[in-house]
């Protein structure tokens, strides 16, 4: 079972290569899910299993569409838009979870179904244009810096309130909840500290006005930590390595320089 600590240490994320191993790595994940589901008291069924495939070469994307993946999520706009199109014929949605810039924000106007990576009323003010042109709507989820000055990207906890008051304005937009990344260290009350931030964030931002935050899902966990995540409320989990096998790539391309501890 990959623990937190594996995330850090060269893990055991069995890669896939097969329909087989998909099926096989996609159980052992939603039997993990289950099983932190059930220690918090909750319904496995509730948690949303966001697989990632950023990286990931087109021909094994298809075996984990063909062994039952129907969205995918993406860190970079480029690579996904790419995948988008050589994967038209394929039933799946499409979901950007890294950061936005406002000269990327047409792209994921046009092909994904949400963006989890919200943090930006300049971000929202361009897709929403976009996406009023196309006729289309996009689920998105504010992204929250959960682990103060470890991070670049997401809105600091204080500054939520107003950021959701000005959204309403871009109708487009279908505010889903929030996202976090939580601390990449082995330690884990703090990665745990990450993880109540956010639904602490949520809370508060439910009592102030519940219409501004529609269901007001927290999208936190990866394949280090989702266990923890799940305990803490997670309602959807997002996980590449679990699900694909162990990345090569450096995870600071996608983030700012992981704490290592
Ligand atoms: C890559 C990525 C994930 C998944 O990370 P894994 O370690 O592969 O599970 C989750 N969220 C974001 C934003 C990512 O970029």
């Amino acid at each position: 079972m990959p623990s937190v600590s594996d995330a850090l240490s060269g893990p055991e994320y069995p890669s896939a290569a097969t329909i087989d191993d998909f099926v096989r790595n996609i159980a052992s994940v939603r039997a993990c899910i289950a099983a932190a589901a059930e220690r918090s008291g909750r319904d496995a069924s509730e948690i949303r299993l966001l697989p990632v495939s950023k990286t990931v070469a087109e021909d094994r994307v298809r075996l984990a569409v063909e062994a039952g993946c129907r969205e995918l999520g993406e860190n970079k706009v480029q690579e996904a838009k790419r995948k988008h199109g050589n994967l038209a014929d394929l039933d799946v949605r499409w979901s950007v979870i890294g950061h936005l810039q406002t000269n990327k924000a047409r792209d994921v106007a046009a092909f994904a179904a949400e963006f989890q990576a919200l943090d930006s009323l300049r971000v929202a003010e361009v897709l929403d244009r976009r996406l009023q042109a196309l006729g289309r709507s996009l689920d998105v989820y504010v992204q929250v810096n959960t682990s103060a000055e470890e991070s670049k990207y997401g809105l600091e906890p204080a500054d939520v309130p107003a950021f959701l008051a000005a959204l309403p304005r871009y109708t487009a937009l279908r505010v889903r909840g929030f996202m976090t990344l939580a601390l990449f260290t082995t330690d884990t009350p703090r990665v745990r500290e990450c993880f109540r931030a956010l639904r602490t964030v949520r809370d508060r931002a439910r009592d102030a006005d519940p219409d501004l935050i529609g269901p007001g899902e927290l999208s936190m966990g990866m394949s280090g930590d989702y266990e923890v995540a799940i305990e803490e409320g997670a309602d959807c989990v997002r996980l590449g390595q679990a699900i694909f096998g162990a990345r090569t790539t450096a995870n600071d391309l996608y983030w700012p320089t992981p704490t290592k501890e």
